[in-house]
């Protein structure tokens, strides 16, 4: 979990500032609950640059939510973590954006404004619930989950996207390979990005199995590019179009020139790079509740 500067009420707002940590370049974001009434009011304070620089705050990091019902600012640091009272400033100026929308939620639920709320983080964002309302979404979101894990993806249109994807990513391999005699990773990247998205998007959903199912796809496109590539050259010399003789003559080719060995390098990095991107994919999907308070 990333670092907690604060969560509670500053001045009758529920706030969060969070850490994001390191790896977002040591990230501070503030945010702020308003109430429903207040976020046009907000949305129109943060829009009049010279009183968010007047509040130095930076204007482009600085904005409303509508649908969280929440101001947001993002400082990022220059050289060094914002001391306590940098982090002060900011937050008074949020809180100063948020409090021209209207007047604060102060203790009350944001939801039935009928019982008082706790402060809780829930996926990232700052919330004031009271228990009837947090147990209650939190039952729809385990619902939600629960969903999630019966949708059942789609394998067979996923292989049947994949191997498209497969050769649709040969053929480009092979193409750029036959157009400029060299090799890129950028184009190995290309063809594992056309495989996993078209596995996705016949699957309906990222799965572990899908990326694995990337990686061995991606890499027999560049093998089967690098083949179609010596099946030219040999058409070049004369010799017809034939992808079998292209077989016999690949793993001596591996051996002669460099750049066929290099391909698998390149291979490698493109699967690394979309499996990335893939995981990424397969998080944002699966819903989520986490809590902090
Ligand atoms: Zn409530």
């Amino acid at each position: 979990m990333n670092g907690l500067w604060m969560l509670g009420r500053y001045r009758d707002h529920p706030v969060a500032v969070r850490d994001l940590g390191q790896m977002q370049g040591g990230q501070l974001v503030f945010q702020v609950l308003l109430t429903q009434e207040a976020v046009p009011g907000a949305s129109a304070a943060v829009s009049d640059k010279e009183r968010v620089k007047a509040l130095d705050l930076k204007p482009g990091f600085l904005r409303v939510d509508p649908n969280a019902r929440e101001v947001i600012y993002t400082h990022t640091p220059a050289f060094r973590a914002p001391k306590p009272e940098d982090v002060t400033r900011m937050l008074d100026g949020v809180v100063a954006i948020a409090a021209e929308g209207g007047p604060a939620l102060g203790t009350m639920c944001e939801e039935c404004h009928a019982a008082p709320g706790e402060v809780r983080v829930i996926n990232d964002m700052p919330t004031q619930l009271c228990e009837a309302d947090f147990a209650r979404i939190g039952a729809a979101s385990g619902m939600q989950m629960a969903a999630a894990g019966v949708a059942k993806p789609d394998y067979g249109r996923a292989i049947a996207g994949g191997l498209l994807g497969m050769f649709l990513g040969a053929a480009l391999w092979a193409g750029i390979g036959i157009a400029t005699e060299r090799i890129f990773s950028l184009v190995a990247i290309a063809v594992a990005a056309i495989v996993g998205i078209l596995l996705a998007k016949g699957a309906g959903r990222v799965t572990w199995p899908l990326i694995g199912v990337m990686a061995v796809f991606a890499i027999l496109a560049v093998v089967l590019g690098d083949i179609i590539w010596i099946a030219a050259l040999i058409a070049s010399l004369g010799g017809g179009f034939d992808l079998g003789l292209a077989i016999q003559v690949y793993p001596l080719a591996i051996g002669e020139d460099s750049s066929f060995a290099l391909s698998y390098f390149f291979a490698l990095i493109g699967v690394f790079i979309i499996g990335r991107w893939m995981m990424g994919a397969k998080k944002a999907q699966t819903p989520r509740f986490e809590v902090v308070s």
